[in-house]
């Protein structure tokens, strides 16, 4: 089976608002694919709506050729789909290295532990024992991605990570992904940074209002400007 993930014509709300109309994609396996949207596009619901967060109405949710409509957040964890929120949510008050600690209620073994962490990410290493809410926001996104890795992830979502990084840390969080994906992880992320995306990516599917409104491999939208000016605002 080659799909890892299949969004099958999914109806979301937060309460009566109806946030997501059908939207329809499939993830291949090892593949980076880029759902892209402008603020309030419905990049995010998309994402807590895989994860059960936000659980679909309509449609459904297929990892691994299994459905997981109905299951809880955490089983979705388990079985191997890791969420890097767009809010980063790290804990504060706690060190660096238990907030690392966290990542792994997942249950999953693999790859990736601390150790193979703080030699990926050093500056973790360094900073394993301070307070992770005195950590600058790009190094706090390095925290959240670290975390989420171990949980060992068969895919990783990644929400928007670039927002409010310095393009420096642009930059380090490129050859990072870069890095994931070449270890065979399959990434599905999400952006509103076109440069980024077309660094990164394999696809793309473009949201608008809650509906998919273009699909493309990376290198025909590196080279759509009108579908760029006409969605992404460019
Ligand atoms: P952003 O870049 O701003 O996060 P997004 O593409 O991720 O954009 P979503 O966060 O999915 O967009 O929001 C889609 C729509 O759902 C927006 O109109 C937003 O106002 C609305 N929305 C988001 N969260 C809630 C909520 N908790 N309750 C009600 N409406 C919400």
């Amino acid at each position: 089976m080659n799909e890892t993930l299949l969004v099958q014509n999914i109806h979301s709300y937060y309460g009566k608002s109806h946030i997501l109309f059908g939207v329809d994609f499939s993830v291949k396996k090892g593949e980076t694919f880029c759902l892209m949207g402008r603020n309030g596009a419905g990049k995010t619901t998309t994402f807590k709506s895989i994860v059960m967060l936000v659980p679909p109405k309509e449609g459904k949710v297929i990892f691994n050729g299994k459905e997981i409509n109905g299951l809880k957040p955490y089983h979705a964890a388990r079985l191997g789909i890791g969420l890097v929120p767009e809010d980063r949510r790290i804990f504060g008050d706690l060190s660096v290295k238990d907030n690392l600690l966290l990542g792994t209620s997942s249950g999953r073994h693999g790859y990736w532990n601390l150790e193979q962490i703080y030699t990926y990410f050093p500056i973790l290493l360094d900073y394993q024992d301070k307070q992770a809410g005195t950590m600058s926001g790009g190094e706090q996104q390095m925290l959240t991605i670290a975390r989420t890795l171990m949980g060992n992830p068969e895919i990783l979502l990644l929400d928007e990570p670039t927002e409010g990084l310095s393009p420096v840390m642009v930059k380090v969080l490129k050859d990072l992904v870069l890095k994931i994906k070449e270890m065979g992880t399959t990434i599905l992320l999400s952006e509103q940074n076109i440069k980024f995306c077309m660094a990164v990516a394999d696809r793309v599917v473009i949201i608008d209002k809650g509906h998919i409104v273009y699909e493309a491999d990376a290198e025909t939208f590196r080279q759509d400007d009108d579908v760029k000016k006409k969605y992404l605002a460019v």
